[in-house]
């Protein structure tokens, strides 16, 4: 008798230990237990549904009013024609520890409406699974992620590339400003190999340009970890250096820390992953780009940027949308989980689980 009370006594305390074992699983937060056990769920988008400046900007300010005590919405300034940049400000409010700064944006060119969808759809991921599934809340956990899904709003609003004076923001910032050989685009009649984009009378000529310079001041001294520009339709994650002319060398760890994180996206998702340089076809796209807000952002704050080519082909179709918000969201997932990691320029080498339905990799 004595002994069976030992063994069940042994036999509870085995399995009080194993449900502990349970509830302590890696990735789940030692805070919210249970309750993180949920799996994650993807955004309900549709194919066709497509969101044009007003409507996005309804998006955030609703967002905002169903999520108060996670998001902010708030203008970093305004456009040729006067519209807002919106920007919003995504944070569990109640952790007031310090905390890392992201920023994602996207549609600096207006016709490159997929780059707006995947800010709005990788802002609700995260929002509808924060607190319910262990790696989405730790995606969030700790940072401050600013999200600016139109920097270019007239050019959104007119379905352009250029801004409203005709001008490529994304040849506008002051990194190798001007450079003929950076500042061009393959011509699509093949016929010179390339033509010029109008980058603007000097470097931070435009409104749009300058308002996302003055944002990125007020993240410097805000442990600023990554900036993730969105655009259209390379098929590739693209980074430093993008310019023709450098303007400095290199150090060999922001070199290595960028290659790791471009092999990761060649191992873990359909993208292509390189940098943009004369007939270097990795990146999807074989000439430079000077002026550019991913090349200045790093030569400037020392921050590891990488520009995000969503959907396939040169000029993006608007088609099969909801497959290019899950196939890109493995990218927005790795760049959050390494946010420590690209801060303090360390190898990037966290995988989170991704939520059933993204796409493997072909
Ligand atoms: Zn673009």
């Amino acid at each position: 008798m004595k002994s069976n009370l030992a063994a069940a006594a042994i036999f509870m305390l085995l399995l009080v230990a194993g449900l502990a074992g349970c509830i302590q699983e890696p990735g789940l937060s030692e805070k919210s237990g249970e309750s993180q056990d949920l799996p994650m769920v993807l955004p309900d988008w549709k194919d066709d549904v497509y969101h044009n400046y007003e409507e996005t900007k309804s998006w955030m300010f609703e967002t905002g009013e169903k999520y108060p005590q996670m998001v902010e919405v708030f203008s970093i300034g305004t456009s040729v024609q006067d519209r807002e940049l919106w920007c919003m400000k995504i944070t569990d409010e109640n952790d007031t520890g310090e905390k890392m700064s992201c920023l994602i944006d996207g549609c600096t060119h207006g016709d490159e409406w997929e780059a707006t969808e995947f800010c709005l759809y990788f802002t609700q991921f995260l929002l509808e699974n924060y607190g319910k599934n262990g790696t989405a809340t730790g995606l969030v956990g700790g940072k401050e992620i600013y999200v600016i899904p139109i920097v270019n709003p007239d050019g959104r609003e007119a379905d352009t590339r250029h801004n409203a004076n005709s001008v490529n923001i994304n040849r506008n910032y002051d990194i190798d400003w001007g450079n003929p050989e950076g500042s061009s685009i393959i011509d699509p009649m093949g016929l010179t190999g390339h033509t010029f984009e109008n980058c603007g009378p000097e470097p931070f000529s435009e409104p749009e340009t300058c308002a996302m310079r003055d944002f990125m001041e007020t993240l410097h001294n805000k442990n600023f970890a990554f900036y993730m520009p969105c655009h259209t339709a390379n098929h590739a994650l693209l980074g430093c250096w993008s310019c023709a002319r450098a303007p400095f060398e290199m150090p060999q760890r922001d070199y290595d820390l960028i290659e790791h994180t471009f092999q990761w996206v060649r191992d873990h998702t359909e993208y292509e992953a390189g940098r943009t340089q004369w007939l270097n076809e990795t990146g999807g796209q074989p000439m430079p780009a000077s002026g550019t807000a991913g090349d200045w952002c790093y030569m400037r704050h020392g921050v590891a940027s990488f520009t995000m080519e969503l959907s396939q082909g040169s000029v993006a179709t608007h088609a099969n949308l909801t497959h290019w918000m899950k196939a890109t969201l493995p990218v927005g997932m790795y760049m959050l989980a390494n946010a420590e990691n690209f801060l303090n320029w360390r190898t990037p080498d966290i995988t989170p689980i991704f939520p059933e339905g993204t796409p493997p990799r072909n």
